[in-house]
């Protein structure tokens, strides 16, 4: 399945599965039997294999502990209503991972070793994909500088894993945010763009703010003037506003979701206004406070869609629509749900079978 490099294959004698309780997954807790891994030395991939998931071996002067060369993925596998397994858009996490690799001096991961990769495990441990509605197999591909040396410069070494979870149904309750104009995620000029472990490191001192004051997420804005707004936590950000769709445009400190680009895609199609481009905070703050804000929401692989419920800016509590008034927000939702069960035909071909 691989062709650039030989698999190995090493399968558990004693699966753990049958102590697992799918009906209370949650996220990101259970792990299922096989893990890939590959590792790279003098300047190519030498070696894969599929082997029981269990704790790595590792050194403590290993470059990623100290200075963070660290890049990961998540993307999602479910059975189908026809009992088929699909994986959405694994195309897309693939390019990501590739300019995540590129703008932290990593090597390029191939195609066929993320996807054939991806693919394996998902045959391997198909049993450990949960069939409840909504849940599904939550797949973390990532990949870090493993040489054993303490100089600060790019790694010689790396290790590119990928494991997996079964997930339930994940639902986000709509979200109480503050628009935060103190604390950055990413900087201009920074690694916003890379999907890399330092940002998610970044964000916690702010995040861990603004939960303190009662608020959910923050919503991120632009490190030097914070007048623009990037993302809300971990996820990309959109607004509605009659028949117009707004996001921040793409640039080095907004991540490129797979959620946000599909959605674009939709949005269009179904006859919205699309305005990819610099939001600012005060036009939103003035379409909160004039009522004319009718949807927020945050888009990302975990929840799909966030609602957006209340808003906090300079000082004051603004409150969003009714859910049931979210047409944009339900729309997507229930067309991105239905088109991984298999229940609508998938005339993008986002779908891996
Ligand atoms: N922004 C950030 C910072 C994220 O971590 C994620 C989750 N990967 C997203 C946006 C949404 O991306 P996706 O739709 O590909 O999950």
């Amino acid at each position: 399945m691989i062709e650039t490099l030989p698999l190995e294959i090493e399968l558990t004698s004693q699966s753990r599965i049958d102590g697992v309780d799918f009906e209370n997954l949650g996220f990101g807790r259970v792990f299922s039997d096989h893990m890939l891994v590959a590792e790279y030395k003098n300047g190519e991939w030498v070696s894969a294999k599929v082997m029981p998931y269990g704790n790595l071996y590792m050194s403590p002067a290993m470059s990623v502990l100290h200075y963070g060369q660290s890049i990961f993925e998540g993307l999602k596998a479910q059975y189908m209503k026809d009992g088929r397994i699909s994986v959405f858009r694994p195309w897309e996490n693939h390019k990501r991972m590739l300019a995540s690799a590129e703008r932290m001096c990593m090597p390029a991961v191939p195609e066929d070793l993320f996807i054939g990769g991806i693919k394996q495990l998902i045959e391997i441990d198909k049993k450990w994909i949960p069939k409840q509605k909504g849940a599904s197999l939550y797949i973390r591909p990532f990949m870090f500088a493993s040489e054993e040396f303490l100089g600060v410069r790019p790694s010689q070494e790396y290790k590119f894993i990928i494991f997996t979870c079964p997930v339930g149904n994940y639902y986000s309750e709509p979200v109480r945010l503050k628009i935060e104009t103190h604390y950055s995620r990413v900087a201009q000029g920074g690694i916003g763009c890379a999907k890399t472990a330092g940002n998610y490191a970044a964000s916690l001192y702010g995040a861990v703010k603004v939960q303190k004051m009662g608020y959910h997420q923050a919503l991120w804005t632009n490190s030097l003037t914070h007048e623009y707004i990037e993302e809300v936590g971990t996820m990309n950000i959109m607004f509605r506003i009659g028949n117009r769709v707004l996001t921040p445009e793409l640039g080095d400190t907004i991540l490129k979701g797979v959620t946000r680009d599909s959605v674009l895609t939709l949005a269009r199609e179904w006859g919205y206004e699309v305005e990819e481009r610099k939001v600012s905070v005060k036009e939103i703050a003035e379409a909160l406070q004039n009522g004319m804000l009718d949807e927020a929401f945050g888009l990302g692989t975990a929840a799909v869609v966030a609602h957006v419920k209340v808003m906090h800016y300079d000082g004051k509590d603004y409150e969003l629509p009714p859910l049931e008034k979210r047409t944009l927000a339900n729309k997507i939702y229930d067309y991105l749900i239905q088109l991984r069960n298999g229940d609508i035909e998938d005339t993008h071909n986002w779908l891996l079978i």
